[in-house]
């Protein structure tokens, strides 16, 4: 099983012209739309193509994606297998639109919809069982950010600067060590924690756009089964990774570039990742980043989607160039299915740390 890579094209904004549109759709031999061209920026009578598992125009609604890329996902969730869902794109391509979304309910990105998803189908599952199954949501959500990590259910002041450290744990995954593990049992819950948490990310306002994050965004979302005889627990990983562009072209000062240079090293080295896996290379750097050790893309991610966003116009053309380059060696990368083996046979246990102190646990420090 390989990464699904999927592109969605962004609709023009207000500011932007439509005869300065550069992508566009196509259907492959099966009928459906995969192919995204882009002209040759040295030759504009010349196109490049790529070949995806989807693609998407400006006319996607955030239903839509959902119902076709992240809904499947669920039931492999609630199987016990881990998921991963990423959005890649260069600064105002429309990652945290898709990730995140806007307030109104059609606006809804893919991670309050994947919540909403859990939810009911935990509530329905219980249900059905009769109360012999009952199903704990929790939550851990972190930035990276100048290559430091940070627990976004912390208040920023509470921040050493350092950030937390990274250890492997059990069955080779990666691990925040002290990170929060909020659990979270209904909807509501989770906007406000959610909403709160965003607040605390770290932001700057860069010269390609105002409001762009500069840093990674990751929520994994846990969910426990437990039933008569066994809990079993999975996670779903949903991230929004800082802009690829090139920080060349950003054009900003001292602080921004030095965030910009590690944002770009975490993207640069993912990027080199990506190459050593699609050529089988034995070594693949992913400790030279905290977030490339993170993601460990290819080695723990379970069923994994990767959301390709891509701004319609001629202002990005080389990023964007770039950005499908780099999610077409990203659809050759190869993931395992991780079945998370039964953690407890036996009757449910007793409340643990995660909801007797005061409703948190934390890794280990
Ligand atoms: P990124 O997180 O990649 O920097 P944003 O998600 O902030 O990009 O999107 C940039 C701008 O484009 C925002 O104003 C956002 O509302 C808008 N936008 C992005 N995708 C869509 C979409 N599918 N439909 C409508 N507006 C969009
Ligand atoms: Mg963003």
């Amino acid at each position: 099983m390989s990464v699904r890579v999927v592109a969605r094209i962004r609709p023009l904004l207000k500011a932007e012209a439509e005869k300065d549109q550069i992508l566009s759709i196509h259907e492959a031999n099966n009928g459906k739309p995969q192919i995204v061209k882009i002209p040759n920026p040295k030759s504009q009578h010349e196109e490049y193509s790529f070949n995806f598992a989807a693609a998407y125009d400006a006319t996607c609604t955030q239903q839509e994606l959902f119902d076709t890329e992240v809904a499947p996902t669920i039931k492999h969730l609630f199987q016990g297998f881990d998921v991963t869902l990423f959005a890649y794109g260069v600064t105002g391509s429309g990652k945290t639109h898709t990730m995140r979304g806007g307030k109104s309910l059609a606006d809804r990105g893919m991670i309050p919809r994947l919540l909403s998803n859990i939810y009911r189908k935990s509530k329905a599952l219980e249900k059905a069982s009769n109360g012999e199954t009952s199903i704990n949501v929790s939550m851990s959500y972190y930035e990276i950010y100048t290559d430091k990590v940070f627990d976004l259910f912390e208040p920023p002041e509470k921040r050493t600067p350092t950030g937390l450290p990274i250890r492997e744990a059990e069955g080779g995954k990666t691990v925040v060590a002290g990170l929060s593990e909020v659990p979270c049992s209904s909807l509501k819950e989770f906007e406000i924690l959610y909403d709160k948490a965003n607040a605390n990310r770290s932001v700057g306002s860069t010269k390609l756009n105002a409001e762009s994050s500069r840093s990674h965004a990751i929520l994994c979302v846990k969910v426990t089964i437990s039933t008569a005889t066994e809990t079993r627990a999975s996670t779903i990983c949903a991230i929004d990774l800082a802009g690829s562009e090139d920080n060349r072209r950003t054009g900003n000062v001292k602080e921004r570039m030095v965030e910009s240079a590690s944002i770009n090293k975490s993207l640069f080295v993912l990027a080199q990742c990506v190459e050593a896996i699609s050529k089988k290379q034995s070594r693949i750097p992913y400790r030279e980043s905290k977030m490339t050790r993170i993601l460990s893309l290819g080695q723990n991610n379970g069923l994994t989607v990767m959301i390709l966003n891509l701004p319609p116009t001629k202002a990005f053309h080389l990023d964007t160039l770039s950005s499908l380059n780099f999610a077409n060696r990203t659809k050759k990368v190869e993931v395992r299915e991780i079945e998370n083996e039964p953690i407890f046979r036996g009757p449910p246990r007793p409340p643990t740390a995660a909801t007797t102190n005061g409703g948190m646990a934390r890794q280990p420090l």
